[in-house]
């Protein structure tokens, strides 16, 4: 069985007590290999690597920090199919996703690539004369970077690209559910070139790893995606460093009486199935107008049937394993749920083959807006259909949730669509699209209870660099803003 190590300091290292855990294929249960369990002593160790290393890296231009994002852009392009076989067996998601996690990454390296010749600061006239003012961006220091297993190289890209580019040295502690894709991406970051230090792997648990580095005083930015509840966990223990949260959803899909049902379908089944809904902008719910119901349920119901749930390195699946044996269980016990609130099964709520853990593509409906199944995340194949007599109400019962990540409306009603992007308490609108596939040019991420308002893909530069305000002036004598003499 092939054990991985753990990266501190430009060298592959065994942990300090020499625990290990395992990690499992979710489509059959067989192991991928063994990674380090470490704790604390490797963490500090991490740490210091990075504060080691951060004087000769901040120091680098940003146009040469730069040149090594676009390495590792091309890295990950030249083996694009092995990675993707190798997040496939990890984490379950089918094949043409699994490639669209890789290319994601490439596309936030080589965006952040770019922003080595741009880390923009402004220049703005002063009140006085004979004064100049300008920002610059400056790096933060260690980062800490934490993340979980859905996108296990997307986001991590999403992160350590500013991060590097931004003049940061990085911990990254990848989630113990996908630490494999997470150490083949930091395998190609060495083959980069990027000097020794500046990027630092440490595998284990939450507890172990997540806690010590979440606490650390010496780490002065700590970026985190993961759940809700482990966001409010580190916000309480992070203390007074930098922290960027990007956490759950309950994402809805209104569909109007006017809208292409055969189009607001397709966007159904790929936002509420894709990556087996454990997306965060999976659309779990879909707010359908009473007149179109009937049909819409129809239209779902023919197409979902023909779904293929199996292993994802058959390009012929449709739908993959969940992540592990506990989320089996939760949507398991979310079915019982919603059947014990009232809501009618239309479709699936069954466990899959027990080879590997798989649970059937599922939909509810006669959903009421207050019952659990509409306001927890399941973060599993599971769609609640949620009925409404217009637009106002359809906007009401999408913000009557504590998250705010991503919505869609589908419809030809230019009102409505605007309606919606003015009033829908989301991070992210779609119209005429499902709820899912944001581009990395642009931000990403949430409002309410999705997050502490960071934004990722193009905004990524902010939470990972600060601002540095500027007066320069060449009076010659002792000026004073705000008019005091
Ligand atoms: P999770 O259980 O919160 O775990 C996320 C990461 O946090 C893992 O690396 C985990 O480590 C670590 N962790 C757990 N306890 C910790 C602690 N006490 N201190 C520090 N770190 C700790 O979430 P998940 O199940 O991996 O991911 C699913 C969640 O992520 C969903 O809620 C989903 O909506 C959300 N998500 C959000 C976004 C977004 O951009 N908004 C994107 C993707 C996913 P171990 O698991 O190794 O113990």
């Amino acid at each position: 069985m092939q054990e991985y190590k753990n990266y501190i300091n430009g060298k592959w290292v065994k942990s300090s007590s020499g625990k290990v855990f395992k990690n499992l294929n979710p489509a059959n249960k067989r192991i991928i290999g063994v990674f380090q369990d470490s704790d604390e002593h490797d963490v500090s160790e991490a740490i210091e690597s990075a504060e080691n290393s951060l004087n000769e890296w901040r120091e680098t231009p940003a146009p040469k920090r730069a040149e090594y994002l676009y390495e590792i852009a091309n890295l990950l392009r030249d083996d694009q199919e092995r990675l993707t076989k190798i997040m496939v067996s990890e984490m379950g998601k089918v094949y043409k996703e699994a490639r669209g996690d890789i290319q994601e990454a490439i596309d936030i390296f080589e965006y952040m690539a770019g922003e080595g010749r741009r880390l923009f600061g402004i220049t703005t006239p002063s009140e006085l004369k004979n004064k100049f003012c300008m920002t610059t961006r400056i790096p933060i220091g260690v980062c800490g970077l934490i993340t979980p297993w859905n996108f296990p190289i997307a986001i991590p890209s999403w992160k350590l690209a500013p991060a590097l580019v931004g003049g940061n040295t990085v911990v990254f502690k990848p989630s113990s559910d996908a630490p494999l894709s997470a150490l083949e991406l930091v395998k190609i970051i060495e083959k980069s070139g990027v000097p020794k230090g500046v990027v630092n792997f440490v595998t284990g648990s939450g507890k172990d790893v997540g806690d010590p580095l979440v606490k650390s005083k010496k780490v002065r930015c700590l970026s985190f995606t993961g759940s809700r509840d482990t966001g409010e966990h580190i916000l309480r223990n992070a203390g007074l460093k930098k922290v960027g949260l990007e956490l759950g959803g309950k994402n809805a899909i209104i569909v109007m009486d006017d809208a292409n049902l055969e189009l607001a379908v397709e966007g159904i089944i790929w936002g509420g199935f894709g990556t087996t809904g454990q997306r965060c902008t999976a659309s779990s719910r879909v707010i359908v107008h009473k007149k179109v119901k009937n049909a819409l349920e129809n239209l779902l119901l023919n197409k979902v049937r023909r779904l293929k749930l199996g292993n994802g390195l058959d390009k012929n699946i449709d739908v993959g394993p969940l992540i592990n044996e506990k989320a089996v269980e939760k949507s398991v016990m979310y079915t019982e749920v919603g059947k014990n609130e009232g809501a009618k099964l239309l479709i699936g709520g069954k466990v899959g083959n027990r080879e590997g853990n798989f649970f059937q593509p599922t939909i509810f409906t006669n959903v009421k807006k207050n019952m659990r199944v509409a306001q927890e995340e399941i973060f599993g194949p599971v769609v609640c259909l949620i009925t409404i007599e217009d637009i106002d109400e359809a906007i009401e019962v999408c913000n009557s949730i504590s998250y705010g990540l991503s919505s869609s409306i589908y419809t030809k009603n230019l009102n409505n669509s605007f309606k919606a992007i003015e009033k829908i308490e989301s991070g992210l609108i779609y119209v005429n699209s499902s709820t899912i596939g944001a581009e990395v040019h642009l931000p990403f991420g949430g409002v309410k209870d999705t997050g502490n308002g960071t934004r990722e893909g193009s905004s990524g530069i902010l939470e990972f660099t600060e601002e540095k305000t500027i007066y320069i002036d060449f009076s010659d004598k002792m000026q004073k803003a705000q008019g005091i003499d």
